[in-house]
C-alpha cells in the first residue's frame, strides 16, 4: 500500500494508537510545516492550516 494517509489537526501535540488501534499509544508534536510520520502505522499529522482547508478552497476566483 502506497496511500499517504495525513490527519490534520490544530493540535501541537497527536496521540495515536494506529488506525485500527493496533500498537501501543505514542505522542508526536506536530510541526509547523510538514507532517510527523507515526513510526508504528506510517500515519501522517499535518497541521490544519491553508492547505488543509480545501474544502473551502472551491469558490477562490
Ligand atoms: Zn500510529
Amino acid at each position: 500500500m502506497s496511500v499517504e494517509t495525513i490527519i490534520y489537526t490544530t493540535k501541537d501535540t497527536v496521540s495515536c494508537t494506529g488506525e485500527l488501534n493496533d500498537h501501543p499509544l505514542v505522542y508526536y508534536s506536530v510541526p509547523e510545516t510538514g507532517y510527523v510520520t507515526c513510526g508504528y502505522c506510517d500515519l501522517k499529522f499535518a497541521k490544519q492550516g491553508v492547505q488543509a482547508d480545501d474544502k473551502r478552497s472551491y469558490d477562490r476566483t
